[in-house]
């Protein structure tokens, strides 16, 4: 294996392997490093892979809108496909929130998101299981829908190294020094490798990797939850996911009769861990009885009771910051990172890749990315939704 290498992206999940592919892809001199067998195996591995435009924050919009469009060519593009499933995705809000969302989806249509107001009645004639009567408005964006995280990543791992990346697997950065415009390396096994720039993205172990090299990268891992929960025979099929802003829930089918049940909660997304490794990647019995009511309560067909039957239960860690932004920004020293997505970078990881790859090489942001800075924490600038909801709040 070389020793040196132009680039060395660190941490092979989602943000890491799409910056491998940009980079490669354009000819540049990659290395991957991550210390698992295989690419995405940490919260990439979790995701609800939901792919939405559906933001407060209009630069956020318009990379997600963008990151929508690559998603629905993905094949295309990336010569792998993702398994997206183009089911369309839906907001539903009671009278509290109806103000924000009607402003909400102005500023989406703005951005050139393809997405409109519907009545109650008009989504259930669009999901004949779900119940309205306690709804005043719904958005609809047909683009939307989810993929496979495992797909996703393995598409963006595999074309890399065809494009010449260098993928180097059970393979932990340990220690880090500077040599000369770049850095020395030393990899697991004491094995060390030279870069003249580096690029972050290790999600929830960003504080103790980022230190390594002199920064100091607030991501705090924070447990959440999903259940799959099974639908009667009624409800068979694909259909639409639904963001559910009245109970703070949000569902999605997949391809064996499941549903997905996640919790938009912030009561239920309030533990903070001080390190990622060994959580309890189950998920509880309380949030299992939180799915099954709010399931119930949304859908025709669904038992609140014992008799909802639960496919799979399991947790993940949303790598957050404290604004739940990510951070994408560049240091000097040839440093760079993309990290803190905050349980929502899925949808955002073909862009990602982009802008990252476009610092690295000294070519203009093809993306406003002028927001995610570090230094938006020291200053006292935190990232806030332009029409946050009553009830979720931060969270979309
Ligand atoms: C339950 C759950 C549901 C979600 N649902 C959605 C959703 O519906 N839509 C959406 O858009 N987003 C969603 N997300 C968020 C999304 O999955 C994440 O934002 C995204 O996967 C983060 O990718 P990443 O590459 O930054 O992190 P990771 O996938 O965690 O990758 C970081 C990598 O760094 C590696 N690493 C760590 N330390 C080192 C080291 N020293 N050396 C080398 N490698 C190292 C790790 O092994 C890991 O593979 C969800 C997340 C969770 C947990």
């Amino acid at each position: 294996m070389p020793d040196t290498t132009d680039v060395l992206v660190i941490g092979g999940g989602l943000m890491g392997c799409s910056t491998a592919y940009a980079l490669a892809r354009q000819g540049v001199n990659v290395t991957l490093a991550e210390r698992k067998a295989q690419p995405g195996q940490e919260t990439t591995a979790r995701s609800g892979a939901i792919i939405r435009a559906h933001y407060g924050v209009p630069e956020l919009v318009t990379l997600a809108v963008e990151a929508n469009r690559r998603y629905a060519r993905f094949a295309d593009e990336v010569g792998l496909p993702c398994g997206f499933v183009q089911s369309g995705y839906s907001v539903l809000v009671d009278a509290a929130d109806e103000t924000t969302l009607r402003s909400a989806v102005a500023m989406h249509q703005s951005r050139g998101v393809n997405v409109s107001l519907l009545s109650p009645a008009e989504l259930g004639a669009i999901i004949p299981a779900v119940k309205t009567e306690d709804a005043a408005l719904a958005a609809w964006e047909p683009d939307g829908g989810y993929a496979s995280p495992q797909m996703t990543v393995t598409a963006y791992a595999t074309q890399a190294g065809r494009f010449g990346a260098n993928l180097r697997f059970d393979c932990p950065v340990t220690a880090a020094v500077r040599e000369g415009t770049g850095w020395r390396v030393t990899l697991g096994g004491g094995e060390a490798i030279s870069a003249g720039q580096i690029v972050l993205c290790t999600g929830n172990w960003s504080r103790p990797v980022g230190s390594l090299f002199g920064l100091d990268l607030p991501v705090t891992p924070v447990r959440a939850q999903i259940v799959v929960l099974e639908r009667p025979a009624s409800f068979a099929g694909v259909f639409p996911v639904v963001s559910d802003l009245i109970n703070l829930a949000y569902f999605r089918a997949d391809g064996e009769g499941g549903m997905w049940v996640g919790s938009s909660d912030n009561a239920d997304l309030a533990e903070a861990l001080e390190q990622p490794d060994g959580y309890d990647e189950a998920a509880g019995t309380q949030a299992v009885q939180d799915a099954r009511r709010k399931a119930a309560l949304r859908f025709e067909g669904m038992d609140a009771g014992d008799k909802g039957g639960v496919q799979r239960a399991f947790s993940g860690l949303y790598e957050t910051t404290t604004d739940w932004q990510p951070i994408l920004d560049s240091f000097g020293d040839g440093l760079h990172a993309a990290v803190g997505f905050s349980g929502h970078g899925f949808k955002l990881a073909p862009v990602v890749g982009e802008a990252m790859a476009a610092r690295v090489t000294g070519k203009p942001d093809p993306f406003d990315i002028a927001l995610f800075t570090l230094s938006r924490f020291a200053e006292g600038r935190p990232i806030r939704s332009q029409h946050p909801y009553q009830r979720a709040k931060f969270l979309r």
